[in-house]
């Protein structure tokens, strides 16, 4: 008899115990289970991998998570696209032997000892490696409950995740079709960019190319321009493309932050949907005072790794959409409890969902968003045919909805062999520096 038959004979044997005997204590009740599960193997874990691959030249990081029931594995997203390489090594080197032999069904306690056991802890590496051992726990536990996550997290509270698209382009005629494109296939939230993030096609050649400072591949970005850029651009996609759809635009940090409140206080009249990113964390003192000048809603934190650079955010009420990147957090179970804290502020999930989050990674985001009240926006994401070939089961997009499939667990797989043809590019992935016009360094 296999482990889940042992597992549902014993079940029906406590069910007898309950029903059968009203009078039982659960005294009684916990020795007669004792009973029937001695000297049952528990769910062990055997290994843990990571698998590195890039079938649309992003560099995704999937851990894999084997057990002690043949054929019984999970895989969580740890993909940390600038430094892939180092989140591998803490996944085979560090989290494999620290969690080979341990309980596979205690996903809270695993967490919690395997953040600790670094003793260092919350930084992006350690972080992502941890989410991608936690996110194929979660994928375990679905696949033996016979449930997809969702159901684990408590069950549907909408039935899809409606989702924002990305639209930019060189000039605004070029985004006002992109915008145009982007409504005619039922998107209803838009996030609007000109040029990139801080506009570089808006301003001349910049000085420290002149002067041969830093590498001519390092980019520019120019405050001035882009403020007065992104005025116009909203006040141009509103009178072009009505007041229906909603917008959104990141700021991306580049800018200085009073410059950042003075931009958002201008764009207010516009009714952005959200903007995101207006300071980078290290000035996360600026919200406060963001706060007494506009009621623009925003959204915050793709960077953050530490509960300290969230707490207070939220619960001061400073921001209304948590955005962070569920992998660079630690995985779902931090995220789960990050989503309740912001319930009972009013402040709704926006998960950071771009190309270099994995499939896995996205059905996560998707599992959570379906099963917490104060979901807000999900960023949609279109995979390759080569990305939806290596993984089987991806999240899939319609009218502008992201829906998950219904098979147990995140009911994402992986091709390995497929998964091994898309190694990862040569450049290593950092990201390039970005300049003021004197060669200033601009922190994103
Ligand atoms: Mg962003």
């Amino acid at each position: 008899m296999n482990r889940r038959n042992l597992i549902k004979g014993a079940g029906l044997s406590i069910a007898t115990g309950i029903f059968g005997m009203a009078s039982k204590t659960e005294e009684a009740i916990a020795s007669e289970y004792a009973k029937a599960t001695k000297g049952l193997p528990r769910l062990r874990i055997t290994n843990v991998k990571a698998i590195l691959t890039a079938p649309q030249r992003i560099r995704l990081c999937v851990v894999k998570v084997e057990t002690s029931e043949p054929g019984l594995y999970g895989l969580g997203c740890a993909t940390f696209n600038q430094r892939p390489l180092p989140v591998a090594v803490a996944v085979d080197k560090y989290l494999n032997p620290f969690a080979k032999g341990r309980d596979a069904d205690n996903i809270e306690d695993m967490w919690q000892n395997a953040y600790t056991s670094s003793y260092w802890r919350n930084g992006p590496v350690l972080n992502n490696a941890l989410s991608g051992l936690d996110q194929a726990l979660w994928d375990i536990k679905g696949k033996r409950a016979n449930m997809p996550v969702y159901q684990l997290l408590g069950g549907k509270c909408r039935f899809a995740a409606d989702c924002y698209t990305h639209c930019s382009g060189r000039d605004l005629k070029q985004l006002e079709s992109s915008v145009r494109r982007a409504m005619k296939e039922n998107f209803r939230h838009i996030r609007i960019q000109l040029g990139g993030y801080g506009s570089p096609h808006l301003s001349e050649k910049p000085h420290f190319k002149d002067a041969e400072f830093g590498l001519p591949s390092d980019s520019h970005m120019k405050p001035g321009p882009y403020v007065r850029a992104t005025i116009k651009m909203f006040e141009h996609i509103r009178s072009t493309c009505g007041d229906e759809v909603e917008l959104l635009h990141d700021i991306h940090e580049r800018i200085p932050p009073i410059m950042a409140i003075n931009l958002i206080k201008e764009l207010e009249q516009y009714h952005p949907f959200f903007i995101e990113d207006p300071f980078a964390p290290e000035d996360n003192g600026y919200f406060k005072l963001l706060r007494q000048q506009t009621s623009t809603p925003i959204a915050m934190g793709e960077l953050f790794n530490n509960p300290h650079e969230w707490v207070g955010l939220v619960s001061e009420r400073l921001i209304d959409f948590i955005r962070v990147h569920i992998s660079q957090i630690g995985g779902l179970t931090v995220a789960r409890k990050l989503a309740a804290l912001c319930e009972w502020f009013n402040v709704r999930s926006a998960w950071h969902g771009p190309g270099d989050v994995s499939p896995v990674g996205h059905a996560a985001n998707a599992h959570l968003d379906l099963a917490i009240p104060n979901f807000g926006i999900q960023e949609s994401v279109r995979f390759s045919q080569k990305t939806k070939d290596v993984f089987p089961g991806y999240p899939t997009m319609k009218d502008g909805y992201m829906y998950v499939n219904e098979a147990p667990g995140l009911g994402v797989d992986i091709d390995e062999k497929l998964a091994a043809k898309y190694p990862l590019p040569e450049h290593p992935g950092y990201w390039s520096p970005v300049r003021r016009s004197d060669g200033t360094a601009v922190r994103p």
